[in-house]
């Protein structure tokens, strides 16, 4: 749509519906008013119906047209996202090189219609309107140009023709990364990693954010914030030293611990994958997520999140048939993110920055909230197992009760592997690969010593030595599509969903038996009021801060893992 369509269509409006829109205007000022500090929000009463704040009508012209264009953006993310799911589960390969091409334009053409003057000029005018008329401005509309203008200085200096190539290369690196993990092949992978981190220390340049006048921040914290806003790269490094230092000393405590305890049994026999695929399916739902709006597919590709709340596709790799471990594990993650994701603020905010997510941080604390600290609790067993057996007809098996299958989930062991690795040796691979891509993008380390460099991390964290490149630093995708910056997310998030729950105990003090009774309702509907529905009204830190009471904090993740793997019987 053109702007000056746009505008016409906005007078149009106006014009019929002003009455209308501005007695429901004030209904949602009511609810959302509140003083100028952010303060927790009041919930609307029960059956309250929000107007669509996207098109309510405001008073600052300004502010109403950039609704218009970041709602275009939006929307051309939502086709981005479509086109993205539909390149890993059903593209036929003759359409590989169109597809890309199509991705690269879109991604061009989103990022012009974001960095441009126009955008600059309309956030600075909205501005003076909110310094100007304060009382015309809620909470959400304050959250909204806050967040605006933070997109639009995060991608303004960048070139377009650098963001389409990235765009092209996030999805060559999928199908790159596929084969040479497949074949063992560093040679290939070389140059294509190196050409992925030239471009990423380019464009984070061009995002660096000045601290004063003669110093301006490392590239590297520019690709962090992309994911976790507000981090910063030497606060998480000093909570990644902490962290270290305490599983450093309860790992082998609990390696000995363990080694007194007969090993589970293996899973055996063939669990074929449709029927792996309808537990998932039925576990999901069980959660909440809603399969209106979404469903979850199998892909021989690495796994991916995200989605829009309109069209949540999740997508896991596909079933392996000798346990159905690892696929639920795996849309239990998914499934976290899905149920966010479908739970932000779509009717009121569709498209616009405040209804989206808080970032890569709250996003995986969400899934391993769900995957880790209830997906591997002995009450979900409790509640799986009987299900499990039935529908894999495995009644006499002892492997499959509920304490085997709760000890085969928990089994502590140092590994090469990241996304099959436990919940305390996982944190290694991630303390790893933060140190690795951080030293990569500043020029320490070279993409041709990454590998011993890999391997000497892996020997010093865990004492392992991958016998290959495929089972050391081929084995993950993040840097084939240009995920710099991302790992500090999974610890983050764990560490996030351990002081979540935490907070959450005390709240619903009965949640081992609403898990054994596999009634998830509690639950999400806590994370929903609290999180979900809040889409990106609050920073994550001042969020996390609201619902615990409490700064970011290793003790909770600390005490659920003495808990769990120390104390537990
Ligand atoms: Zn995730």
């Amino acid at each position: 749509m053109t702007s000056n369509k746009m505008i016409i269509s906005i007078k149009q409006i106006t014009h019929w519906g002003k009455r209308v829109l501005s007695t429901l205007r004030d209904r949602v000022k009511t609810f959302l008013k509140s003083p100028k500090t952010l303060k927790p929000l009041q919930l609307p009463a029960p059956g309250f119906k929000p107007a669509t704040k996207q098109y309510e009508i405001h008073a600052s012209p300004d502010y109403m047209e950039l609704k218009m264009a970041f709602r275009d953006i939006g929307r051309m993310n939502a086709i981005l996202e479509t086109l993205g799911r539909d390149f890993l589960t059903a593209m036929p390969d003759g359409a590989y090189k169109s597809r890309l091409s199509q991705i690269g334009f879109l991604y061009r053409r989103m990022h012009e219609e974001l960095a441009n003057q126009k955008i600059a000029t309309l956030i600075e005018k909205a501005h003076a309107h909110e310094q100007k008329h304060p009382d015309d401005w809620d909470l959400w509309d304050h959250a909204n140009l806050r967040e605006m203008e933070i997109m639009y200085r995060h991608h303004c200096q960048a070139d377009p023709v650098l963001i389409e190539k990235r765009a092209r290369l996030m999805y060559e690196g999928r199908r790159v990364h596929r084969e040479v993990r497949r074949n063992n092949d560093w040679e290939t992978a070389r140059p294509f990693l190196e050409n992925m981190v030239d471009l990423h220390r380019q464009l984070a340049e061009t995002k660096c954010l000045r601290n004063n006048e003669h110093e301006t921040e490392a590239p590297y914290q520019a690709l962090l914030r992309e994911y976790i806003p507000g981090a910063r790269v030497d606060e998480v490094e000093t909570l990644f030293t902490h962290l270290e230092k305490s599983l450093r000393r309860l790992l082998p405590e609990v390696l000995e611990r363990q080694a007194n305890r007969p090993a589970p049994l293996p899973l055996t026999g063939n669990f074929p994958s449709d029927q792996q695929m309808w537990l998932n399916r039925s576990l999901l739902s069980v959660m909440g997520f809603d399969f209106t709006r979404g469903g979850l597919y199998e892909t021989g590709h690495n796994p991916v999140e995200g989605g829009t709340p309109d069209d949540t596709r999740l997508v896991i790799l596909t079933a392996d048939t000798s346990t159905f471990l690892t696929s639920m594990k795996s849309a239990l993650h998914e499934g976290g993110h899905g149920i966010y994701i479908q739970g932000l603020p779509r009717d009121t905010w569709r498209y616009q920055p405040v209804g989206q997510d808080l970032g890569a941080a709250v996003q995986e604390s969400q899934a391993l909230l769900i995957e880790m600290i209830f997906g591997r609790t002995k009450e979900f067993f409790e509640y799986l197992s009987p299900r499990a057996e039935g529908l894999f007809q495995k009644f006499a098996d002892p492997a499959m009760r509920a304490d085997n299958l709760f000890a085969l989930r928990n089994w502590v062991k140092p590994g090469w592997d990241r996304r099959n690795a436990d919940e305390i040796t996982y944190f290694f691979h991630i303390r790893l690969r933060t140190r690795l891509e951080r030293d990569m993008i500043s020029g320490k380390l070279a993409v041709k010593d990454l590998p011993e460099a890999w391997n000497a991390g892996m020997e010093d964290l865990m004492g392992i030595t991958p016998q290959s490149y495929a089972q050391g630093c081929l084995q993950d995708v993040h840097w084939f599509v240009g995920k710099f910056g991302y790992f500090p997310s999974y610890t983050l998030g764990h560490i996030l969903s351990a002081q979540i729950h935490d907070r959450m105990k005390r709240d619903l003090q009965n949640i081992p038996d609403l898990l054994r009774a596999g009634d998830f309702r509690p639950m999400r509907d806590w994370l929903h009021e609290r999180i979900y529905q809040k889409g990106r009204l609050l920073r994550p830190a001042a969020l996390m801060e609201e619902i615990t009471g409490s700064p970011l904090s290793i003790q909770p993740l600390m005490n659920h893992l003495e808990e769990r793997y120390l104390m537990a019987a």
